[in-house]
């Protein structure tokens, strides 16, 4: 390039361009919020849900109202949302852990899952307490070349019955495309239609309010995420959900506490608030995070440098993944986002041996809430092709902010 834009004029073209991807992300924003509101009148929710509880927490109104105004904003006939969990792999197991029973099968259809749950589930070694060592069979199959679920293997798989069939509905941190609740619809048919006790779970970590409607609503049996992603708004400081079907619901709640106790007990001495507000808050922080994702999508498409997806697919996760030319560049762009977060700015992150990863991994966290990834963010396992993935971004001034600031290490830009 001989006529390098200021990153001002860059951003702006970019942000010309992106007019429509904008209004559809905003119309989008605009039709969960009024769900969400609904939601907190129609469940009656008062200042008193907020108190603090301590000790059993029986009759914790503030714990049960949380539960059903979740079902309520995610459209399921019941939900948990517990403070208690640490992080969206512990909501996932535990949702599996209260399904499978052993010799059951857990079949998962959409390649390996998430990293952190390879030892849970015991898919390499036996870790304690993982699923293989309580005799859990564990089947995969692969996503086709094209990323679509492989339907015929599926049905293959399905003559065997498995009692969990999962799914991860993001990229995660995998060059593929997130899966659209919609497009899920005819899989969970084929399923429902060879095997129909098989429960369907899936993965919703990054997906939630950035489609109009959940996997639930096209006949999944169960939801799980975090909240210090997308449900938390930003706000909550800890916790995971699950959503679906209340048979499951119930059994699920007699894992997270006691067989016998489920829901009964369970108290937060911290006080409800943020939980609630996130959720709240939650569709337009989603929104904020879509049209970060979406100013980077378009900026690498202007530079010819290949990212996904494109600045004007459909988004059912709010990953953006990007690739680089070169090491440097992958690192610098980790730096640069770090440079510009509101905590530990002062910092540069390295790349480091981290367990579990064949490759150094480098991470950019200047985050609020301790590794929230609603709030910008981003990873990258340094190998070869150099690619980082970016998420979050709880306002977009700030997402644009960082897209500069990318631009100018890219085109050797001193600020
Ligand atoms: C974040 C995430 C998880 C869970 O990760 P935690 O760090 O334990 O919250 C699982 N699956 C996907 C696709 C994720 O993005």
């Amino acid at each position: 390039m001989n006529n390098i834009l200021s990153s001002t004029d860059f951003i702006a073209a970019a942000e010309a361009d992106l007019a429509e991807v904008f209004h559809s992300i905003e119309q989008n924003e605009y039709h969960i919020q009024e769900r969400v509101l609904e939601a907190f009148r129609v469940n009656l929710v008062a200042a008193r849900h907020f108190n603090p509880t301590t000790g059993y927490g029986y009759d914790d109104d503030g714990r049960d109202v949380l539960d059903r105004l979740f079902a309520s904003a995610l459209q399921c006939e019941a939900a948990l949302a517990v403070p208690q969990l640490s992080s969206g792999t512990h909501a996932i197991f535990m949702v599996l852990s209260a399904l499978l029973r052993p010799n059951d099968t857990m079949l998962a259809i959409t390649g390996r899952p998430y990293d952190t749950l390879i030892n849970a589930i015991g898919i390499e070694g036996n870790a304690e307490c993982s699923l293989g060592e309580m005799n859990v069979d564990y089947r995969q199959i692969e996503l086709d070349n094209s990323g679509k679920i492989d339907i015929d293997a599926l049905r293959a798989e399905l003559t065997m019955h498995p009692r969990v069939v999962y799914l991860q509905r993001s990229r995660g941190y995998a060059w593929r495309n997130s899966l659209l609740p919609q497009d899920m619809a005819s899989t969970f048919k084929t399923v429902k239609e060879i095997s129909p006790n098989s429960i369907i779970v899936v993965d919703n970590c990054y997906g939630e309010f950035t489609q109009e409607a959940e996997p639930t609503a096209f006949g999944a049996d169960l939801i799980v995420g975090s909240l210090i992603k997308n449900l938390g708004g930003g706000i909550a400081p800890t916790g995971g959900y699950v959503a679906g079907r209340k048979a499951y619901i119930n059994r699920i709640a007699n894992r997270i506490t006691v067989p016998g106790i489920g829901r009964e007990a369970g108290s937060y001495a911290a006080g409800y608030l943020p939980f609630y507000e996130g959720l709240f808050v939650a569709p337009h922080v989603v929104a904020q995070a879509l049209k970060t994702a979406a100013l980077f999508a378009r900026m690498f498409e202007k530079l010819d440098l290949p990212t996904m997806p494109s600045s004007d697919s459909k988004r059912s996760d709010i990953v953006q993944a990007l690739r680089f030319n070169t090491k440097d560049e992958l690192i610098g762009f980790c730096k640069t986002i770090q440079s510009v977060s509101p905590i530990d700015s002062f910092v540069s992150p390295e790349p480091w041996a981290m367990p579990g990863y064949n490759d150094e991994v480098i991470m950019a966290a200047g985050t609020f809430v301790q590794g929230a990834s609603i709030e910008l963010s981003a990873d990258a396992p340094i190998r070869e092709p150099f690619t980082g993935y970016l998420q979050g971004g709880i306002t977009y001034g700030h997402g644009r902010i960082a897209a500069g600031r990318v631009y100018e290490m890219l085109m050797g830009q001193t600020h």
